[in-house]
């Protein structure tokens, strides 16, 4: 049966599910979003996921027309009516119906959409041996223009990028800042381990503050293991010992080699194994319970 989708507080069947051709989401990809996962009936990061959606929407001046318990109440429903317990909720605040000009003033009331769905996962075998990735020509945005914090509809500066990683036949791309040091892939954060220390870039360097980054930073302090937020270079990269990346659908996925150059021995190693597993083990149990 086909799934049904939360649009402005009304649930339509997959086909019916519309938006109008003059909401400046789809006009200019003035909007935010956000990608949350649950797991074995439980929204994994709950609270984070909606408060990132609601400082987005906040950094770009726009008002989310219903309360966070409200917004949280919508997702429960969501999964509930589609019965689903594994799902990927992609929710979708964009800022609404208005004219074909660019003044946000003539939309009145921002359009919420929530889709839960099924996810499709890197392969297995990926996860079991490895990514190999590029470095990309094209840069993360500047901070002072759209700033990569905000989880904004207009991710073009990400497409392009994985663009070029298509081109290369590599499944993700590292994105560098103006400056050439790196700040995250298309669609995940990075870390590497050097000297069993675990850095990732600073968020303020160009990358998303993930909630998963975040997680795996918490549970492999839990392990012993230091971690820190760095400045990394493409060099920092290749002599690490290990480098994974985290996001909410990649969940943590070691990376093996990067633009030709094997990563440590060329095989996932043992930090970021343990730290695929802690982290499996904690989505599973820790989320909040939909019934
Ligand atoms: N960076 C970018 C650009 C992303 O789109 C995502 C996925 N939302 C991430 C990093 C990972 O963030 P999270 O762990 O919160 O999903």
């Amino acid at each position: 049966m086909s799934i049904q989708i939360y649009v402005d507080g009304k649930f339509y069947y997959k086909d019916e599910a519309k938006v109008s051709v003059f909401d400046h989401g789809f006009l200019y990809g003035d909007g935010v979003f956000e990608g949350t996962r649950s797991y074995n009936g439980r929204i994994f990061q709950f609270e984070e996921h909606i408060d990132r959606l609601y400082d987005s929407a906040k950094v770009i001046a726009m008002e989310i027309p219903i309360s966070k318990d409200e917004m949280k109440q919508a997702h429960i429903e969501t999964l509930l009516r589609n019965n689903l317990r594994d799902a990927y909720i992609r929710t979708v605040v964009s800022r609404g119906v208005g004219d074909l000009g660019l003044d946000p003033r003539k939309c009145p009331r921002p359009s919420i959409i929530i889709i839960a769905d099924t996810i499709t996962l890197y392969p297995a075998e990926l996860y079991e041996h490895g990514l190999k990735v590029i470095t990309v020509p094209t840069r993360r945005n500047l901070s002072e223009a759209v700033n990569p914090m905000i989880k904004s509809l207009n991710y073009l500066n990400n497409i392009m990028a994985k663009i070029e990683a298509n081109l290369a036949g590599v499944p993700e791309a590292i994105m560098l800042n103006q400056e050439g040091y790196i700040a995250e892939c298309t669609g995940d954060n990075i870390f590497i381990v050097k000297d069993n220390v675990i850095v990732t870039p600073f968020t303020s360097f160009g990358a998303l503050r993930g909630i998963t980054r975040k997680v795996v930073m918490s549970l492999a302090e839990k392990m012993g293991v230091s971690v820190k937020e760095g400045m990394l270079t493409r060099y920092d990269v290749f002599t690490a010992d290990e480098c994974f990346l985290t996001g909410t659908a990649a969940e943590v996925i070691p990376v093996v080699e990067v633009d030709g150059r094997r990563i440590g021995e060329g095989v996932p190693g043992p930090i970021t194994r343990r730290l695929k597993k802690d982290f499996h083990d904690y989505a599973e149990t820790s989320g909040t319970p939909i019934e």
